[in-house]
Order: C-alpha cells, then structure tokens, then sequence
C-alpha cells in the first residue's frame, strides 16, 4: 500500500489507520471528519489547521533532548530557548505557544521592532527576549524600555556602530538595563539553500577584530558587565550536523578567549536555529542525516570539551530553532476542483461515418488493447497523436477530429492503467511520465507554500482518506492562479500518486504538510488569493468527537483584500453602483436585483466556489 512517506516525515504526529489520516493521539480523530466537520459550517476554499499539541510536542522535545544531555555529560551551565517570531508571527500560533510553555524557561526572538513589540507583550514572566538584526536607535531604545519594565531582554550587536548607539542610549535611561550579546562572524557555514547566514561573507556578525574593539569600546564606557551573550547562527535547516560541530568548536574557543580577555560576565553561547525537519516523503533522499538527541548531545559534549580545555566555566546554552517548532503544527487542506483527463469519457467521443485512418487505427487500438499489449498499444496511440496533431497543424484534419484524437489517447491511457492496476508499480512507473493526471487544487501556491515555488522546497502531501485503496495516477498539481509557476510537477525520482476519482460524484482532499514554518508570513497575494481559512484543533478526549474546533478566522473578503492594498473600497462600490445605474439596458428592478448580487460577492472570500459541484 502507498503511505506516502509518512513514517519518514511526521514522527507519529499523524497516521494512517483504517484507510485515512487520523491525528495521532490516543483520540485519534481523522483529519478527513475535521474537514468535513468545519465545511459543514459552511467554509469552502484552501483550509489551515493548526494543532496547537503539535507545537508543545515540538517545545518539550527540545527541551527533554537538552535536559537529558545536560544529564549525561554532568553539564554545569543552563539550557534556555527562544522562538524566532520571523518563523511564524500569526497570532493563533505565538498566543497558544506562550501559553503552553509557561512552565519552561522559553521566550521570544524579535528580529525587527513589530516582533519585538509582541515580545514585549507576550513573552512569559522569567523567560528571555533575545534581539537580532539590524538596529537603529529607536530600536535599541525599545529594548531599554523592555529591560526598564522588567524583561530579562539580549541586544545582540550585529555591527559596532549599533554598540555605539546602545553605549549612548544607555546615557537617556536608568537600570535595569538590556544585556549585551555580540554576533560572532565565523569561518563556517551551513550547507543548503538557506547558508548564506553563516560564514566569513555573511551578511552578520562580527569578526575577531571587531569582537576585541567591542570590548574595549564597552570597557572604556563602564558597560562590560552588560555585554553576557555571544551568538551565531548558520543557516536554516541543517541538513548535515558537520557544520554545526565545527561552527561549535569556533564559537567555543571564542567564547574561552573573549573571558580571557576580561569578558567575564558573559556566560552564555547562543547558537542559533538551523535545526532541520525531515521534509520528505521518498526514503532515498533525506533531508537531515542526524536526530535531535545527536544535535543536542554535540552541542553539550562540544561545549563541555572546550570549556574544560580551557579552564573557563561551561556556558549556559540558547537556542533560536523556529522551523523545528513550528513547522508540524499546521496542515494545509485543498479540496481538488478536478482532473484534467475526466472529460474525456466516451460520450465525449464524436466520431464520424468516415475517419481519417489514423484516427480509425486509435480507435482499434483502443478496442483491442489488453494487459499484454497494454504497454506497446499505449506507445502506439502516443505515437498516432503526435502525427495527428501534426496533420491538424498543416490542415488536413478538422477541430472534430482532433478532439476524437485527444479523447482516444486519454481513453487509452485510462485502459492502460486500469489494465495494469494489479501489476506492480514498477510497470507503471515507466510509463507515468506519459500519462500523468493533472489535479486542480482550489488553493494558491504562492500564499500558502511560497518556499515551494521560490527555493523548491518539498512539503509532504497527501490524500487524507482512500488510503486503503491504491493510488493509480501519476499526478502533477495546479493551483488556481493564473500563473504556469503555480505548479507542483511530477517528478518521476519524487513520483506521487493520487486516486482516480471523479470529483464531480464525490470529494477529494489533499493535506500539506508541515507548513506551519516559515510560509505563512512569507506568502504573497499573488492574483490577490489571501490567507485560507484557519482555525485550530484543540484535542479533548472528554469530547466525543475528541476534539474542538477554535480560533477560527475566515479568509479575507474581497473588499478586506483590495482594502489591504489601499484601494478606497467606498470608491469601488461607488463606481460599481454609478455604472450599474447608468446602464440604460436595464429597467429599476434588475438594477437593483444586480447590485444585490454584486454586493454579496464582494463581501465572500477570494477563493473558488463553483467549479466542482461538491465544493460548491
Ligand atoms: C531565522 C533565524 C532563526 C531560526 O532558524 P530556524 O532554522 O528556523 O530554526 C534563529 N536565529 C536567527 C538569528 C535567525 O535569523
């Protein structure tokens, strides 16, 4: 049977049981009944789940991991974690993520003055705020005022001017002041799309001569005590733990050497995100090549090595990851609209008294065509199409032959699959290229998985029931905008198969997974195609669906989106009215009946409603 990977990518934290994908908790509800469940309440269009028990499972991983290592290695120095807000900034994601880890020393990450506004706000009391990214005095004076109502708050200095404006900042406030932390420029790097943050070239950080300035500089103003962090970080998703080791030992001796140089107050080493998901679906190419055990033990063991070697104290250790807790929390649903190939049935064939011959030879082939000869009859009817679109092209056949031609080659193709349905997927899978199917998902690539359509990152995807049924289709997916990169391709090294289904008798849904990282702040309004629909699926097993639908939030209007991008929304619906009733065809009634109707569209959501009878 076809499982889609799933034991590679979700950890449990989705299964599959009685053919459907069930959440996998002791509840167990099926994502196909959830789906069900909120469209019964009358949503259509791309839906996103969000399981805010994901996000915990996520938290506390990371925590037992370190705290178990801690153990091991007898480690003296604290663990302590924030999230990085850029990860994911939506609300129903940060509030209950604040919420759940209330007993644990995690805070937040703000990387520009919005997120560190909602750091302010939200982060738990006792918990840490730490700052990165480029600042500027305004900005720096936000952390004084977060340090001043009682934030235990890190400035992490990127560059020496940014120092300079804290030492005068410092001048306007009284304590408790922010505390220091300084972004180190090392030699290694990460490997992977997402590199760039680490390295000698990167665009952070500072470099071994700028470290001693800044000592000195702080020194000289009474302000060393502040200075407590040191912090790097070398690219998302690490998909090899080699780099981290060495950019470890890099960060360790630094630490070592800058108390050496009279540094002692700082005593933490923060080490950044990077930590990876395994996204894939397909055995033979992994994504990560160690678990988080192996990271969270190099991380200490490597501490421990250095801080012993060098006769300095084991430092506290911080870590930023964002995707690692973010990115299984949300799943994306799309109902499919249709498949490209279901009108081709055999109705739809229009053949005439007398037919071009190679037209008479597709339809022989089509009657004759058995599990033997399916291979060969199916190159065969390929073959005539190609020859066939030619004669069309030079005028020698007309429209209605070239229909009867594509309709006779899908019809081939259909026999072709049902033929060898039994066969196993080998046979097929020297054809599929061929034959694929297109699937139309009512939902936007480019809001929902930009990564995919920027840097080809892979999400797991799959249909969320029929799993006990054999997926016979080789698929490639399209979104509904109007753009030939809102596309998911098949590949045939990453190959999906989807179900042959007509979704005009009965509905179809594919799940995306793993997307609660990342793609949401990043989508873009291609097409102007919002935000789907969201809620949030709290589990409850004294429920007796075991679960409870919360927190949700309906895709944008159409008037809230062209709002959004500043159009005067009262200017629309003046122009509409004005052009509606200086319509001379139409009498009183009508206009009014029209506007009626206009006015309910422009207050609906922006996605698809009426292509597929079912999702209507
Ligand atoms: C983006 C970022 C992170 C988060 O990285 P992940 O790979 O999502 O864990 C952490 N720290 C800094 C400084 C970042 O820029």
């Amino acid at each position: 049977m076809v499982d889609y990977g799933i034991n590679l990518w979700s950890n449990n934290d989705f299964i599959i049981e009685d053919g459907v994908v069930k959440v996998g908790t002791h509840t167990k509800p099926a994502l196909i009944d959830i789906v069900k469940d909120i469209r019964e309440q009358g949503y259509r269009g791309p839906l996103l789940l969000r399981f805010p028990h994901l996000i915990k499972n996520q938290i506390d991983k990371i925590f037992s991991s370190f705290t178990s290592s801690i153990q091991e290695y007898n480690y003296q120095g604290a663990f302590k974690a924030v999230f990085p807000l850029k990860v994911n900034q939506m609300p129903n994601f940060v509030l209950p993520l604040v919420e759940l880890s209330q007993e644990l020393c995690y805070g937040l990450e703000a990387g520009s003055k919005a997120e560190l506004i909602l750091a302010m706000a939200y982060t738990n009391k006792n918990s840490p705020i730490t700052v990165n990214g480029f600042k500027d005095k305004e900005m720096i004076s936000l952390g004084f005022i977060a340090a001043n109502m009682g934030h235990d708050i890190t400035l992490t200095i990127e560059g020496l001017n940014e120092l300079e404006s804290i030492i005068e900042v410092a001048q306007e406030f009284n304590a408790p002041y922010p505390k220091i932390g300084l972004r180190i420029r090392l030699h290694s790097s990460g490997i992977g799309i997402w590199a760039k943050s680490g390295g000698i070239n990167s665009k952070f950080g500072l470099n071994s001569t700028e470290l001693l300035e800044a000592i000195a500089l702080l020194e000289k103003n009474n302000l060393l005590h502040l200075f407590t962090m040191i912090h790097f970080h070398i690219g998302s998703q690490i998909s090899d733990i080699s780099p981290l080791k060495k950019a470890l030992r890099e960060a360790g001796n630094i630490y070592a050497e800058l108390r050496k140089k009279g540094a002692k107050h700082l005593t933490c080493v923060n080490i950044g995100g990077g930590l990876a998901v395994e996204y894939t679906q397909h055995s033979q190419n992994h994504h990560r090549n160690y678990t988080l055990n192996e990271f969270s033990g190099d991380v200490v063991f490597s501490l421990r090595e250095i801080a012993k070697n060098k006769k300095e104290p084991e430092p506290d250790i911080y870590i930023e990851s964002g995707r690692f807790i973010a990115a299984s929390h949300a799943v994306l649903i799309a109902p499919v609209l249709e498949l490209f190939s279901q009108e081709y049935d055999e109705k739809a064939l229009k053949l005439k008294d007398k037919n071009p011959p190679l037209i008479e030879e597709l339809l022989d082939l089509y009657q004759s065509i058995n599990e033997k000869n399916a291979i060969e009859y199916l190159h065969d009817s390929l073959d005539h199409m190609e020859s066939l679109l030619t004669l069309f092209d030079l005028g020698y056949i007309d429209l209605q032959d070239r229909s009867n031609t594509e309709v006779l080659v899908h019809l081939v193709i259909k026999k072709v699959i049902k033929l060898l349905r039994h066969k196993n997927h080998n046979e097929i899978i020297r054809i599929q290229e061929q034959i694929q199917e297109r699937y139309l998902l009512n939902c936007s690539f480019f809001q929902s998985l930009p990564d995919y359509w920027g840097l080809e990152q892979n999400f797991p995807v799959m249909p969320l029931d029929r799993l006990n049924k054999r997926p016979t289709r080789s698929a490639s997916l399209w979104d509904i905008t109007c753009d030939s990169d809102g596309e998911i391709a098949f590949n045939p090294s990453k190959p999906l198969f989807l179900h042959d289904v007509d979704v005009t008798k009965e509905e179809y849904f594919l799940g995306f997974f793993l997307v609660g990282a990342y793609q949401e702040v990043l989508g873009m309004r291609h097409n102007l195609f919002t935000h789907p629909t969201e809620f949030s699926v709290v589990l409850d097993s004294e429920l007796n669906k075991g679960y409870e639908i919360t927190d949700i939030l309906e895709a944008q209007t159409i008037l809230d989106v062209l709002d959004d991008i500043d159009y005067d929304t009262k200017e629309i619906e003046r122009r509409l009215k004005l052009r509606i009733e200086e319509q001379e065809s139409l009498n009183d009634e009508d206009k009014k009946d029209i506007l009626g109707r206009l006015y309910v569209m422009l207050s609906e959501n922006v996605y698809l409603k009426t292509i597929a009878p079912l999702d209507n």
